[in-house]
């Protein structure tokens, strides 16, 4: 890499990564070291507590990029109570002087995979990878964070896969219920092509590359799926407002989510960009957290279509990946390989938007238990409730998102039909709640109904 250009603190500050990631809730951070006078927000956090105090230094680094730069570790983080991740909980002394000098020969480092997860302690994964082959020489630290996050023991396990939507199961007594309550359903992965760099290493060229795949496989889509790429940084703010809206397109990065401390967000907005069909049922993100997420939605609760769709998309990518000589990232006992290990295996998550105005009362009353119901409902079945506009959000007009929780040891098929029983199994509680029951009533009748599905 040459001799590192020296980067001071000072530098980084007038980075566009240093504003992001101080606008950080400084409740979430390290109650003990921070001033009082950012918790009465009488100072902005930036101004007095740089984000090295967790370790690290700015030493260059051949990713390095005008918008970012990355940090080194020569020694263990300062890892401080604020830092729940999986990554911090796995990352001993030990393991960090066994594996701080490895190196993919792409030049993803350990620091490189840590630093998200130092830098914003609130992450729950806390960890990337930043090309395929640091799946392999980082498994010390991955695998513990998989088996935490998945319950899916890598060493020992296999991933299947199952993209045959006639298996599917959804009766008539379903089809019914998901009409009544399902305003909308998406099936969405993540799919990354072989030989690139992921976004959290990518060179410029990597994008550019992983960008030009990507639009010849979507030109190569017919039927219902063929349609149009708009570059992420060619879009009018009125034509980004409207795919946002619609919850078409990714978030615009924040301090909040992974990406950015993980450096995937250098050189926004270049070679990121949405594809979509006339119809906007089957999308693709490019660039983003993974080289690409393909999405398939619509309207109402007609799983079987939705999920048809999407592996119509998922066969056309694979397809068109492999007619460009390349190949997408998997191998039999991580799945689909990508960014962040909460995405490995099947990466997908199916979510409908249910309205669910019974346990919305609950969760807007005043007894904490209550408020907790749907989220203990959803994880019985494991599933995994969201607020309207994603993750974190609030649920508005009593609709939530309701998704498969694993990624991860379950084929596509095994996990949509989990989401199907689960959400049916939720609906019914939520009939119950309306037609009197308590939510005493609701706790005892889902210890019933798991003690059912585990016979
Ligand atoms: P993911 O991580 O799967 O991409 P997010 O929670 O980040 O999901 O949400 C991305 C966007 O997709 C949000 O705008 C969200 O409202 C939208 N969305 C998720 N599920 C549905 C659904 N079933 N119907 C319509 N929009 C949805
Ligand atoms: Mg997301």
């Amino acid at each position: 890499m040459g001799a590192a250009a020296s980067i001071t603190v000072d530098d980084v500050q007038k980075l566009p990564q240093w504003t992001i990631l101080t606008e950080l809730d400084v409740k979430l951070a390290d109650a003990d070291k921070v001033i009082p006078k950012i918790l009465n927000g009488t100072v902005p956090f930036r101004d007095v507590d740089p984000y090295v105090k967790f370790g690290g230094a700015y030493n260059g680094d051949s990713k390095d990029a005008p918008d970012f730069k990355y940090l080194t570790f020569s020694e263990p983080p300062a890892f401080t109570p604020a830092h729940k991740s999986l990554m911090a909980k796995t990352l001993t002394p030990e393991l960090f002087e066994k594996l701080k000098d490895v190196k993919s020969s792409k030049g993803y480092t350990l620091s490189n995979a840590i630093m998200t997860g130092v830098v914003t302690p609130h992450l729950g994964v806390g960890c990337t990878a930043g090309d395929e082959e640091c799946w392999e020489l980082f498994q010390e630290l991955y695998y513990p964070v998989i088996k935490g996050w998945h319950g899916y023991d890598a060493a020992t396990q296999k991933h299947p896969v199952d993209l045959d939507p006639s298996k599917l199961v959804f009766s008539e007594e379903q089809n019914a219920k998901f009409a009544n309550y399902v305003a909308s359903t998406r099936i969405r992965a993540a799919r990354n092509i072989s030989g690139f760099s992921l976004p959290t290493g990518a060179t410029a060229e990597d994008r550019a590359g992983v960008e030009k795949v990507l639009v010849q496989t979507f030109a190569g889509l017919s039927g219902e799926l063929a349609g149009t790429y708009y570059e992420l940084g060619k879009l009018t703010p009125e034509q980004t407002q409207f795919l946002l809206d619609r919850g078409f397109l990714f978030q615009i990065p924040t301090s909040r989510n992974l990406l950015t401390g993980a450096g995937a967000a250098r050189s926004w907005p270049d070679n990121r960009g949405i594809f979509h069909n006339e119809t906007q049922t089957a999308l693709a993100w490019v660039n983003e957290e993974d080289h690409c997420r393909i999405i398939s939605m619509e309207l109402g609760g007609n799983i079987p279509s939705v999920f048809t769709r999407f592996c119509d998309l998922s066969n056309a990518i694979k397809a068109s990946a492999e007619a460009n000589g390349t190949k997408l990232m998997w191998n039999d006992t991580l799945g689909f390989m990508g960014t962040c290990p909460s995405n490995l295996g099947t990466g997908l998550r199916a979510s409908v938007m249910v309205k669910l105005e019974q346990f919305n009362k609950l969760m807007e009353g005043d007894n904490h238990e209550d408020k907790e119901l749907l989220e203990q409902v959803c994880a019985a079945f494991d599933l995994q409730p969201r607020g309207s506009a994603g993750e974190h959000s609030a649920a508005v007009g009593a609709k939530f998102d309701v998704s498969n929780k694993q990624r991860l040891g379950f084929s596509e098929v095994q996990l949509v039909q989990k989401m199907i029983d689960g959400v049916s199994k939720v609906i019914e509680l939520e009939e119950l709640l309306a037609a009197g029951s308590t939510p005493a009533d609701i706790r005892a009748k889902v210890v019933e109904l798991t003690a059912a599905t585990k016979q």
